[in-house]
């Protein structure tokens, strides 16, 4: 993540991005947690590359190590969101806001592969259906486990509950740092990029919005 400049939360700017669906590379392997084939060897070959030599005492077992590493930090290319949200959702009388805040979340950054983390809050108005609540971070979660950028990680949650849940509306923040920022320059420590997107309801109704941001707000212990 690069172009974003470091904001406070943002109360009238919408992302307009287009959704990206997130079936890109996804390999067949027996589960989620199988480590692809010559990964181990790869990791070896970039230790070398850099310099290391992979036999030496101390990074024999690294490539195993990372081959693992990487294999969890991008599980989410194995998980199905379909078949996740499918079965959890329930007809309700309900029509107030229901969210979902400070849900934490590990992502890789798709241009430096360095982690990028935070909170991602979760703001929908219910239209006679619900998803169970444990759901959401687990929604958070299959989209976060892969190679992202923020702004599309934002769009690909919240254009999940438009599709699945058909919502009066649907808001996503997500706020966190980026290791590419923070590792490769200077002052940029503290930097929170934060992004959102909005949809219906929240897109359309500054009240509903803002009384999303606020609910956000009171509870976001990544703010300063
Ligand atoms: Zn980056």
């Amino acid at each position: 993540m690069n172009r974003k400049s470091p904001t406070n939360l943002p109360s009238s700017r919408h992302s307009s991005t287009k959704q990206v669906k997130g079936k890109v590379g996804r390999v067949a392997r027996a589960s989620a947690n199988e480590t692809p084939a010559n990964l181990e060897a790869i990791v070896a070959q970039l230790l070398k590359v850099l310099g290391e030599d992979p036999k030496r005492n101390g990074l024999e077992e690294t490539p195993k190590r990372v081959a693992k590493a990487l294999t969890f930090f991008t599980k989410g290319y194995q998980e199905d969101v379909d078949a996740l949200v499918n079965d959890a959702l329930f007809p309700i009388e309900y029509d107030e806001m229901v969210i979902v805040r400070n849900i934490d979340f590990f992502s890789l950054c798709e241009h430096h592969l360095l982690p990028f983390f935070g909170k991602c809050h979760v703001g929908y108005i219910p239209d006679k259906r619900v998803v169970g609540l444990s759901k959401i971070p687990r929604i958070v979660e299959v989209f976060s486990r892969r190679l992202q950028v923020q702004e599309r990680l934002t769009v690909q949650i919240a254009e999940t509950l438009q599709a699945k849940l058909k919502p009066i509306g649907v808001g996503v923040v997500i706020e966190a740092r980026h290791l590419c920022m923070m590792m490769r320059g200077v002052e940029k420590q503290n930097t929170l990029a934060v992004t959102s997107h909005m949809l219906g309801a929240f897109r359309k109704q500054q009240q509903t919005r803002d009384e999303f941001l606020k609910l956000i707000r009171s509870g976001s212990q990544n703010s300063e």
